[in-house]
């Protein structure tokens, strides 16, 4: 079957029952903006039941229709379920894309879905394109260790199927549509089909300070630090500016800062009024991950791939330029 007999975009809406995470609306909010350039519509999937509420927000972000899979039904995540229950849905409507957040469970089943359905599937993706001279979605994401952006397209292959990080995408909804289509769908699954069950739950028991996806400002420390013992004043800027610290890879791997507090591509994406970063040398896997109103970069190498991301740049000694922020800013708070 040809490419033209596959329409419309899909964006998975992941929930718990009560709420629906925010990674399926920052997709919709996305992939509004292609559809108006491809011609698609819009449909949001949810599989089981989730409050009228929550999907008034799935439609203020725009679609145009939500696909409801056993909607009074309490629908946990199972692998085998969710792999199946997105298989025949795609092989009945024939979507040209899924987009499915790269959360735990998004990771898990869109590449299996895939394979059942002998289609492609990409991850992590950062920025989405629409090809208008082939149809085909632009996957870009960085590459190589960072040294070249890759564009993946799924040429041949329909439903295109890709994971995006949560934070990837800016949640602006754009408000409901006049008409919004609500498909219902019952799906029986054969329960020798489904090998894997939940045997425990223990919900993340992290405390706010490893939150820092939604920090308004961030602090993020890089390989530029000497020692473990050398943090805390870059702690002691973050509690001054109301901030959270943060960090690059080579911190996590140093067994300096645990991995929740990762910023990147491989990490968390944030999205802070302010930014300010030390001794950080501007990998774009890190970049990737900050989408800053305000970006702040110290570091000692006046080359470095950092000041071509800035709005301020300062080079200098990471600890002398800490200590120095810290000492204007008390000083300001005294006044
Ligand atoms: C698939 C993949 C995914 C990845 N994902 C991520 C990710 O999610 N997040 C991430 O961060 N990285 C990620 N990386 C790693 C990334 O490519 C870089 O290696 C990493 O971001 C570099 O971290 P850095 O800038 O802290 O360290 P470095 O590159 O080592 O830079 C240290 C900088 O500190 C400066 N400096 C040193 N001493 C001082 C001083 N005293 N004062 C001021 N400046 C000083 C140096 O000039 C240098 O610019 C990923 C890599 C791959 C291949």
């Amino acid at each position: 079957m040809g490419k033209s007999a596959y329409k419309n975009m899909w964006a998975y809406i992941e929930h718990d029952g009560a709420r629906a995470m925010d990674v399926g609306l920052e997709l919709c909010c996305e992939l509004r903006r292609l559809c108006d350039r491809s011609g698609d519509k819009l449909l949001a999937v949810v599989v089981g039941s989730l409050p009228d509420g929550e999907l008034q927000r799935v439609k203020d972000c725009g679609v145009d229709g939500l696909i409801l899979v056993n909607r009074d039904e309490r629908m946990e995540y199972n692998t085998e379920a969710y792999t199946e229950i997105f298989a025949r849905l795609a092989n009945k409507y024939r979507p040209s894309a899924i987009f499915v957040g790269g959360t735990a469970n998004g990771r898990d089943f869109a590449p299996r879905c895939a394979v059942r359905i002998n289609t492609g599937c990409t991850s992590d993706a950062i920025e989405l394109e629409y090809d208008e001279a082939t149809g085909d979605i632009r996957f870009i994401e960085p590459a190589v260790g960072g040294k070249i952006m890759a564009v993946i397209t799924i040429p041949e292959l329909r439903p295109q199927i890709g994971t995006i990080r949560p934070g990837t995408f800016r949640y602006s909804p754009a408000g409901a549509r006049e008409k919004v289509k609500v498909i219902d769908e019952r799906i029986e699954l054969d329960p020798a089909s489904i090998r894997s069950r939940t045997l425990s739950f223990a919900p993340d028991s992290a405390g706010p300070e490893l939150n820092i996806a939604d920090s308004e400002v961030v602090v993020c420390v890089g390989n530029g630090l000497k020692s473990a013992d050398g943090l805390d004043i870059y702690r002691e800027l973050a509690a001054l500016l109301g901030g959270k610290l943060g960090c690059t890879r080579p911190l996590v791997d140093r067994e300096i800062l645990p991995y929740r507090l990762q910023i990147g591509q491989s990490g968390v994406m944030i999205k802070p009024r302010l930014y300010v970063c030390f001794g950080v040398s501007g990998a774009v896997n890190h970049t990737a991950g900050v989408s800053a109103d305000t970006f702040v970069a110290v570091n000692r190498d006046p080359q470095a791939q950092i000041f071509n991301y800035c709005d301020y740049g300062i080079v200098g000694d990471m600890d002398e330029v800490c200590r120095e922020m810290i000492r204007q800013l008390k000083a300001r708070k005294a006044q």
